[in-house]
């Protein structure tokens, strides 16, 4: 009998749960543990900054759901992992014994890196608020509330070595949606200021003709931006932003006024990982073989926003390469075969797909982008906008609640639908 240990109850972590429950004989026990006691669905978050989702809609409660399909739930915050002695430790001093780790653990939002940076209350006192985590996405509707009485500029973006683009332009479009419906949009002068190279780079190398329909799209909504930006320090309600060139020299100093901001931190791999000697690169990001398994540790395998991956080319200001759901939960689908077959005596064979596809909310209207492969060049390489993403991003946040309250990980019509858009879970 084994001990399945998965750290990180998230995007990835849940439906990995699930999958190696359904895969594994009940004999072996699986346990999650997570920070907190609630799952959150992050991709929800800009919704909820905005007050067109409560908490509720896009929370719930781990432990009863998982209990139900007999997968041991803790919630805690993991520590210490001593490798080696193949064990989790806790703050309390308490311990957890494993056969196989699966780590999960997301991002560590990197707000230290540029001074002045993160929500003010839920992210360690700076100025710029974030909508990685459900209480930032909180503390930004609140003050939301507030900058509607008296409205002024908007600065909204990524920090110098993000990797997730997407989410900060489709809460730009958000946000532009909102004030027009207000009918405050004329009051607000908004500013998109990203380290990607160009528009619609989305740490890709673009995808598709995501540069000139993201660029028409911030003009026809009367959005500046700056690309090549470096942001250097936020101030209450100042944002200072060195421009560099293609060769990386600094082109131009901005001192951007705001009344509110978004900018989307870097990330880096959380504490507990990131110490675990020969583990991670420096970043604290997990790094793995073909088979998503520790290069270090041959029984610790890892998915999700955590693990290492090289940006896709070298830009002026650093970036990152996104992890998108879908690539998550193949990365999550392969771990469980391969855990599966390592029981059984066999070798691992299970390689996750990595497709990149991301629906993209931009409150009436959206885009989807499909990267198959995600590094370029690629086989399907789609941008597209449309009515139908916006209703499509609703569909995905209703379908994933369900699956995870149901405790299935991939019901068949999604393996179906998938897989009529020529997009598979594993390499076959
Ligand atoms: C704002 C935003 C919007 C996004 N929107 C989309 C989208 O629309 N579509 C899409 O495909 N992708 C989207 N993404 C990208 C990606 O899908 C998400 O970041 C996703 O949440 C990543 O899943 P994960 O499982 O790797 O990490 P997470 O979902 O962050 O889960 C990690 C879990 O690990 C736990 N944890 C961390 N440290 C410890 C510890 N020491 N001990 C115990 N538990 C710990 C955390 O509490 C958390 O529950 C978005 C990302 C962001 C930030």
């Amino acid at each position: 009998m084994a001990h399945i240990v998965i750290m990180g109850a998230g995007i990835g972590g849940m439906p990995a749960a699930y999958e190696m429950r359904e895969m594994l004989p009940q004999e072996h026990r699986i346990t999650v543990v997570n920070r907190t006691d609630y799952f959150q669905f992050v991709p929800s978050n800009p919704w909820v900054a905005v007050g067109w989702r409560e908490r509720a809609a896009v929370t719930l409660p781990i432990a009863p759901y998982l209990a139900r399909k007999k997968i041991a739930f803790i919630a805690k915050a993991v520590t210490h992992i001593d490798a080696p002695g193949n064990k989790l430790v806790f703050a309390d001093g308490e311990t957890l014994d494993y056969d196989y780790l699966l780590i999960a653990t997301g991002p560590k939002l990197a707000f230290d890196e540029v001074p002045g940076a993160g929500p003010f209350k839920s992210g360690g006192g700076g100025f710029s608020h974030s909508i990685c985590h459900v209480d930032h996405a909180q503390e930004f509707f609140a003050d939301y509330q507030e900058f509607l009485k008296n409205p002024g500029p908007l600065v909204i973006g990524a920090m110098p070595g993000a990797s997730c683009f997407g989410p900060a332009y489709e809460f730009a479009f958000i946000l532009d949606t909102d004030l027009r419906r207000r009918k405050l949009r004329n009051k607000v002068p908004m500013t998109f200021v990203t380290s990607e190279p160009y528009i619609g780079h989305l740490g890709l190398g673009g995808v598709g003709d995501s540069k000139s329909m993201l660029e028409s799209e911030l003009r026809g909504r009367d959005m500046k931006w700056i690309t090549n930006a470096k942001t250097t320090r936020v101030e209450a309600g100042k944002m200072f932003v060195s421009q560099l060139d293609d060769l990386g020299n600094v082109y131009k100093e901005h001192e951007l006024g705001f009344k509110l901001s978004m900018m989307l931190p870097a990330f880096k791999g959380v504490d507990a990982v990131a110490a675990v000697p020969n583990l991670c690169n420096p970043r604290g990001m997990v790094i793995i073989d073909e088979f998503q398994r520790s290069k270090a540790y041959r029984n610790i395998y890892s998915a999700g926003v955590c693990v290492a991956i090289p940006p896709v080319e070298v830009t002026p200001v650093p970036t990152g390469t996104p992890k998108t759901g879908y690539m998550i939960e193949s990365m999550m689908t392969a771990i469980c075969h391969n855990i599966a077959d390592d029981l059984m005596g066999k070798p691992a064979t299970a390689k996750g797909t990595w497709n990149a596809v991301c629906l993209a909310d931009m409150g009436d209207t959206g885009a989807a982008f499909v990267a198959l492969p995600q590094i370029p060049p690629r086989n399907v390489n789609w941008f597209k906008k449309g009515k139908w993403v916006h209703l499509a991003k609703i569909a995905y946040e209703k379908y994933f609640m369900r699956k995870l309250k149901k405790g299935t990980s991939e019901p068949i019509y999604e393996k179906y639908v998938m897989g009529m858009l020529g997009i598979n879970r594993l390499h076959k």
